[in-house]
């Protein structure tokens, strides 16, 4: 049983608070990511899981026990760092052994281990190599054995794979989710990566300035984000965020080009969020509603459109309409084009109310 968890926990660097009053309980065997911008506190997190800081109050706990006072080496936490600095000298195989020997394993246990994590990670056919004659993608799975291959009690990785080209990256994420599942350990992942830690993460951590601003499974974040400021951070194209207004019969936004006939809306909303892909485009049609009357409650003003970008399977759409810019998301390959005017609608289910501190309104 390896569960983490942090209580109340607060680092400071000077002035700077780099994890603040942050609680949560990592799960035994949960691949938990922490994600967030530059300098949230994601890698501060995983030192004090560590061990390499000392939290200036609160406490952690590993598998039940306090570890305020143990040394890492007591703690028995294995770190990917974010630079995977291999003994260059050395095999890939001695590398991988490197942790085994220093901990004075018997030679029959290393080999069966080596072996082990080499078939999880299909290196096998490489240790015999130096690290200078390996590529980037096989470097880091070699990189990522040597820290599996000790056994411990959890993994923490710090953006481990973002030295990767994206193709590269988008493999390696699929292996890693796959060795937590076999490898049954907690693992703590940092990446600065929204889609790698949807991708990945059972559950994710929001990080903002030190602070813990939400913790969820990524569907449950994507779909009911606490705040503007989560909102914006996971799905791409980010969720459109618009100044709303109360009109007649529910609420307006963008100028009047999206109308919702929402009579529920929460009065002290400020803003409204839209997923891309929840946005509705029709070519506008004249008579079609007239210029500022809603005909079926729903219709609001033409939008024009501003940019294509066709992606293949689908299409950014980026739709101007009077000072707002609003992005949708449409499959395939629609017959839409730049300066066309259209009309935009989204169904009142799919919208997100915020109020005057950017936090979502509850309905
Ligand atoms: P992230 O990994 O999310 O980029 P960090 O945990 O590295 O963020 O940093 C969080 C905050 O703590 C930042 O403001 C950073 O400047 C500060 N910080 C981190 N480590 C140190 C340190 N050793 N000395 C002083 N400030 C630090
Ligand atoms: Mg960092």
């Amino acid at each position: 049983m390896a569960d983490i968890v942090f209580r109340n926990v607060t680092k400071r660097y000077g002035a700077t608070i780099a994890v603040d009053d942050a609680s949560f309980t990592v799960n035994d065997n949960e691949f938990f990511c922490f994600f967030g911008p530059p300098l949230s506190g994601k890698s501060t997190m995983l030192r004090l899981v560590l061990g390499l800081e000392t939290p200036d109050s609160g406490e952690i706990l590993i598998g039940g026990s306090p570890v305020n006072t143990m040394s890492p080496a007591e703690r028995n936490v294995a770190m990917v760092f974010q630079n995977l600095a291999l003994f260059p000298h050395m095999s890939a195989r001695d590398n991988v052994r490197f942790p085994l020997v220093e901990h004075r394993v018997a030679e029959a246990e290393i080999e069966k281990r080596v072996a082990d994590v080499a078939a999880k990670l299909h290196i096998g056919h490489i240790l015999h190599k130096p690290p200078a004659q390996l590529s980037g993608g096989e470097r880091q799975r070699v990189a990522i054995a040597r820290a599996l291959v000790r056994d411990p009690n959890a993994y923490l990785m710090d953006d481990p794979i973002s030295a990767l080209d994206a193709r590269l990256r988008e493999e390696t994420r699929v292996e890693l989710k796959r060795i937590q599942r076999e490898l049954g350990k907690t693992l703590i992942y940092v990446t600065h990566d929204q889609e790698e830690a949807m991708s990945v993460a059972d559950r994710i951590a929001i990080l903002e300035n030190g602070r813990i601003r939400q913790i969820g499974a990524p569907a449950e974040i994507y779909d009911r984000p606490a705040s503007t400021y989560v909102a914006r951070l996971l799905g791409s194209p980010m969720m459109n965020i618009l100044k709303s207004l109360r009109g007649e019969g529910g609420v307006e936004a963008a100028e009047g080009a999206i109308r919702i006939a929402d009579k529920a809306a929460p009065a002290d909303a400020v803003e409204i969020g839209v997923r891309p892909e929840d946005i509705k485009v029709r070519p506008w049609s004249d008579g079609e509603i007239s210029e500022g009357g809603v005909s079926d409650g729903r219709a609001g003003r033409p939008a024009r459109v501003f940019e294509v970008e066709p992606l293949g399977g689908y299409t950014v759409v980026t739709l101007a309409a009077g000072q707002a810019r609003l992005r949708a998301l449409l499959r395939g390959q629609p017959d839409i084009r730049p300066d066309a005017m259209v009309a935009i609608s989204c169904e009142p289910g799919r919208v997100h109310y915020f109020g005057q501190s950017g936090a979502a309104l509850g309905r």
